[in-house]
């Protein structure tokens, strides 16, 4: 047995060749014939970076009873440690001084870059541009595994509809369908061929509801239908097994009085059963232990148990498995069995990224140095920043800016952060490494630029500490702002969320301009209201007023190390902005959730009759600020000509679908063409709207291109009432537009 671990080669392991499976499973179930239980459950734990391996031997605390368990071989992978020397050191100790050599796995959230910071996953989602967002993850990942990471905690694929959870900024919005796509880009860019040593494994977050947190309020109980789970979460989960993913992250969230992490139905039944998973399950951090606060463990012995039996592979930093589980074994509380499992799945993975033959391929200083922060990734995450970006309102055409002879005031305090733009979620990166909006500003234009903060918008900022004072009231700086708006022919007012403000436990419960902005805008608008505002935020912002009054909005998001750049090139019309937004924007937090594929009630829907009784608020419009699938461009497009092959189809047949989009404007520009349907009529009633499909075209001014769809039997199918997924007959619509709400339509049927 000891000879097949040792000697076998893993090398073309990822292609389907039964004999290369075969193999695999030999060389896997050679190595675990040869281990311990307590080797077995130490394969299944997850340590957080701990002491300076390069260093003194650690002499006291938790630091030596990792470093022991390191040595025992009682560790199976590590997190958030840095760089290639210190990675080196302990995978060092796991190969040359355990006693079966197995080598580590490395994890880190790379989730938007590691050094070289792309747009947050909500920003280049808006991009609706899949090869971008591909490369984007691509590049995240050829950086990081310069510095020995081999395996990221992304992408995160949480479908979300409340804009106060602060985790919206790290996933793709609210729909499943771009949600989907997205994700298998995301999964592919990272991965790429396993066996490189320029890739990482990837993680799909967090299995599962997480997005559905109640009120937005991070790690809060999670309540969804069967039919919502199947229909809205799990797709985009499914899409990335299906692109090969090799783990998943469990969630901190219980899901219908079940904590994920303890949660066989989604872990075992859906996943690894449904789905044919093959690749390993981790804890979120603690989230084992966490199952005793959650009322649903007794003692850590107990959540351990719970977490193993349900599927939970691999356990993050909570010491449950290493601690308790090889004596539950023993008690007969989990079998043998389900300890073998885990550990194959992990061992399997590990084989298939050829680490055994080089435990060491991600270790290379030299590479390292000549690869973080290249110049090219610098040209990329630009690119993808560039089309992240949304122009949400431009009255009279005031964008694009002319570059000279312009007096332009900008104004508030994110225009000169140089942190900010790096969003939450980039814990590899450096402060202050971003191009802030002023420095792209002066480096695109002769214009005559002068900048005053007017107000900050938070107080302090820590990465890891929560911050609870978020808002500054501090006005003493209006009059300087003002003065400034006085003399200027355009102000351009960088307002928004800091980069800290969204992210893990940065839920909200207000979602309009924090601190004085709001004031701030309202005041330097009475004395100029040429004002360009420069939206930089985290999750869809409720701007009302904003929408009213100001002539020309831009949502920049937290763009990452190129913002500035990206910014100053869209404002100044070197780039026709092309985004569109993944999730709806309200008029206010007594909306949420809000979403554009909502159910119809049985009440007359919105933009009917007014009577008390039908479906709405008495003090605000049911529609949104901006639909899904929202985005503005410098030139106009013209859809016309909506065209079926047919108006109906039957099992195996298809329909053909066909726009014309004019480009009637001046400019050339790009637009995402967007199809949704809908079902009239299902054993579950049905969302108004679906996203179906999408084509990003490019046109010049009056040119005009026929974009063409096709329905089939899969585009139509939905989670039953039957509890599967199939076509249910009947009348549907089509609709294709340029966003959610504006569209053309014509129906057909399935027979
Ligand atoms: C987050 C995960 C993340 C993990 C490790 C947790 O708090 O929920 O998304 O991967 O920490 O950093």
């Amino acid at each position: 047995a000891l000879l097949l671990y040792n000697c076998n080669s893993t090398k073309n392991t990822l292609s389907t060749n039964n004999q290369n499976t075969n193999n695999l499973d030999k060389r896997v179930d050679s190595l675990l014939s040869l281990m311990t239980l307590e080797e077995k459950i130490g394969q299944m734990n997850q340590y957080n970076g701990f002491f300076d391996a390069t260093g003194p031997v650690p002499k006291n605390g938790q630091a030596v009873q990792k470093y022991e368990n390191l040595k025992k071989g009682l560790v199976g992978a590590m997190l958030n440690v840095k760089g290639v020397k210190e990675v080196k050191a302990l995978q060092k100790i796991a190969v040359e001084e355990t006693r079966l050599h197995i080598p580590l796995l490395f994890g880190f959230d790379v989730v938007h870059g590691y050094k070289t910071i792309s747009p947050i996953p909500l920003a280049e989602a808006a991009s609706w541009d899949l090869e971008a967002i591909e490369k984007s993850a691509q590049i995240a990942a050829e950086e990081a595994s310069s510095t020995g990471i081999n395996w990221t905690f992304a992408p995160m694929v949480d479908i979300t509809r409340d804009a106060r959870w602060g985790r919206v900024m790290e996933g793709a919005g609210e729909d499943p369908y771009l949600g989907s796509k997205i994700a298998i880009a995301r999964v592919k860019g990272f991965q790429g061929d396993l066996t490189s040593n320029k890739n990482v494994i990837a993680c799909t977050k967090h299995f599962a509801g997480y997005g559905f947190a109640e009120s937005g309020r991070d790690y809060n109980t999670v309540t969804v239908s069967e039919e919502i789970l199947q229909n809205i979460i799990l797709p985009p989960f499914k899409a990335t097994v299906e692109a090969n993913v090799k783990t998943f992250m469990n969630s901190f969230n219980e899901l219908n009085g079940i904590p994920a992490t303890g949660n066989s139905f989604l872990q075992r039944d859906i996943l690894k059963g449904d789905w044919k998973f093959d690749g390993f399950v981790v804890s979120d951090w603690g989230s084992i232990n966490e199952m005793i606060a959650h009322g649903y463990a007794k003692d850590s012995k107990h959540a351990s148990e719970i977490a193993s039996n349900a599927g939970s592979d691999m356990d993050m930093e909570s010491y449950a498995y290493v601690e308790n589980l090889a004596k539950s074994v023993r008690e007969g509380k989990v079998k043998e069995s389900v300890i073998n499992e885990a550990v194959k799945r992990i061992l399997r993975v590990k084989f298939e990224m050829g680490l055994f033959e080089n435990p060491y391929k991600y270790c290379d200083e030299q590479r390292e140095r000549e690869t973080i922060g290249k110049a090219q990734f610098h040209d990329d995450v630009l690119d993808i920043a560039k089309k992240s970006i949304v122009l949400l309102k431009n009255q009279n055409q005031l964008l694009p800016l002319a570059k000279e002879g312009k007096k332009i005031a900008v104004i508030g305090a994110l225009a000169n952060d140089k942190t900010s733009p790096l969003g939450s979620w980039r814990i590899g990166a450096d402060d202050e490494t971003a191009v802030s909006v002023l420095e792209g500003l002066k480096k695109y234009t002769g214009n005559q630029i002068t900048y005053t903060k007017g107000a900050d918008v938070a107080v302090g900022r820590t990465q890891f500490v929560w911050e609870t004072k978020i808002n500054t009231t501090d006005k003493s700086g209006f009059p300087e702002a003002i003065q400034n708006a006085k003399n200027a022919d355009v102000v351009i007012m960088v307002l928004g969320e800091h980069g800290l403000q969204s992210g893990e436990g940065r839920s909200r419960t207000d979602i309009t301009l924090p601190g004085v902005q709001q004031e701030l805008l309202e005041e330097v608008y009475k004395v100029n209201p040429n004002i360009v505002l420069v939206l930089n935020n985290g999750r869809p912002l409720a701007i009302p007023w904003a929408d009213k009054h100001i002539p020309a909005i831009v949502e920049a998001w937290h763009l990452g190390s190129q913002a500035g750049n990206a910014i100053a090139q869209v404002l100044y019309g070197d780039y026709n902005p092309s985004g569109k937004l993944p999730m709806t924007f309200p008029r206010s937090i007594g909306q949420l959730p809000i979403y554009y594929n909502y159910k119809n009630t049985g009440r007359p829907v919105m933009n009917e009759p007014e009577s008390v009784f039908w479906s709405h608020y008495i003090d605000q419009p049911n529609t949104p600020l901006y639909p899904f699938g929202y985005g503005l461009s410098y030139t106009k497009f013209e859809y016309s000509n909506l065209k079926l092959s047919s108006n109906s189809f039957s099992k195996d047949g298809k329909i053909e679908v066909s726009v014309e989009v004019k480009n009637t404007g001046k400019t050339k520009g790009k637009e995402v063409v967007q199809l949704y349907i809908r079902d009239m009529v299902g054993s579950f009633t049905r969302p108004v709207k679906e996203l179906k499909g999408f084509e990003m075209i490019e046109l010049e001014p009056n040119q005009s291109k026929r974009v063409d769809f096709v329905i089939d039997e899969k585009m139509i199918e939905y989670y039953t009432a039957n509890a599967k997924w199939e076509a249910e007959q009947g009348d549907f619509k089509v609709f294709v537009g340029t966003n959610s709400l504006d569209v053309l339509e014509k129906d057909f049927q399935f027979k």
